[in-house]
């Protein structure tokens, strides 16, 4: 029985390219700069972004980290959604590492940051107060992509108020390919942006920071202090270009079978999508009472990784899941949602 993991698509294994072109990479001592693969990938990752340079890291938390402490100093702050990687997932990072005090702000329903909250959450020049440095946005966000007008009005802000720009593009690529646009588009108002290979891209290891000449020096030297200087690092950059140059343009697979998962889903008793939709790769849901705490093992015993806790439940299509996998987790999810309810305590006669 195939397993079938939506849990993240952070679990995709590197395709049979990736490993031909890791087995074959030219390599050197990165900390050297002389890793010719990873240099090259830094070099297409920066074209790709349209920026002027970038920086292989070790992971999507260590980009996020990376671009925090080159931008903010000690006693300065960023503004961040509740929910962002950066201010939520990270282990408090910039704040344990950077002293770098974190302003989260509640995201809109669409994962914008209001910019009328944003400019009230900007401290004033007053010894009171930290000093705001940094705003920090996400794209996609829980799988909702940023409209390119609040992108474009989010940097006219930042400009005004002296504010620097970060993007974690942790799926970025996602986000372009849902608006058909260049992902050059999405990336121009920020200063600096993060790039995961490791997510829907496939890659087994890495992420991709990207800014300007001058910031992307300062955070080299801020890897190397977090131990994120490798050396022959060309064995995984190899597979980060195979990432760039093949598994961008198969990512709209990914929005469709999330698509045809947010419909199947939405037919089983039970089960309510949130939305009513995908939000390209991924679906939220919630489980009624009867489900919730028993409709995963069913489902893992059918071969499904999901999750069955309360509050909404996401769950992201990939590399590896196909239309047919697809059907079988709905048909799975059915027949477990059958069985949750013909387990479930029947009211009695005169509770009916
Ligand atoms: C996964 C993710 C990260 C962190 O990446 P890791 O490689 O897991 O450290 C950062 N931001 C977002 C939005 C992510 O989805």
């Amino acid at each position: 029985m195939k397993t079938i993991d939506l849990r993240s698509d952070t679990v995709t294994l590197p395709t049979p390219t990736m490993r031909k072109a890791m087995a074959a990479a030219e390599v050197g001592d990165d900390v050297y700069g002389e890793d010719p693969t990873v240099n090259r990938l830094e070099a297409l990752t920066a074209q790709r972004l349209g920026k002027e340079a970038a920086l292989f890291v070790s992971s999507g938390t260590q980009s996020n980290l990376v671009a925090l402490l080159t931008h903010c100093r000690r006693g300065e702050e960023y503004i961040a959604g509740q929910w962002a990687h950066t201010y939520r997932y990270e282990a408090g990072g910039a704040a344990v590492l950077g002293g770098i005090q974190p302003q989260p702000l509640d995201f809109e329903p669409d994962g914008t940051l209001d910019l009328g909250k944003v400019a009230a959450a900007v401290k004033p020049d007053d010894l009171h107060f930290a000093r705001t440095r940094l705003l920090c946005l996400e794209n996609t966000m829980a799988g909702k992509v940023l409209p390119l007008p609040y992108i474009d009005a989010v940097g006219e802000f930042a400009r005004d108020r002296g504010l620097r720009l970060h993007l974690d593009g942790a799926r970025i690529f996602n986000a372009a390919v849902a608006l058909n646009v260049h992902a050059r588009e999405i990336a121009r108002p920020f200063d600096s942006v993060s790039v995961c290979l490791s997510k829907g891209l496939a890659a087994p290891v890495g992420s991709v920071l990207c800014g300007s000449a001058d910031f992307i020096r300062d955070a080299r030297r801020w890897r190397k202090m977090l131990g994120g200087g490798m050396r022959q690092a060309g064995v995984l950059a190899a597979a980060g270009i195979v990432a760039l140059e093949e598994m961008v343009e198969r990512l709209p697979e990914d929005h469709r079978t999330a698509e045809r998962l947010a419909a199947g889903l939405g037919r089983v008793p039970g089960i309510a999508v949130e939305g009513g939709g995908a939000r390209t790769n991924m679906v939220f849901f919630t489980l009624d009472e009867a489900l919730r705490g028993r409709w995963g093992p069913f489902m893992a015993a059918r071969g499904v990784l999901v999750g069955d806790h309360p509050g909404p439940i996401r769950a992201v299509t990939h590399y590896g899941i196909d239309d047919d996998d697809i059907d079988a987790v709905v048909a799975a999810a059915l027949d477990a949602a059958a069985a949750c309810r013909a387990r479930s305590p029947r009211p009695r006669p005169a509770e009916v």
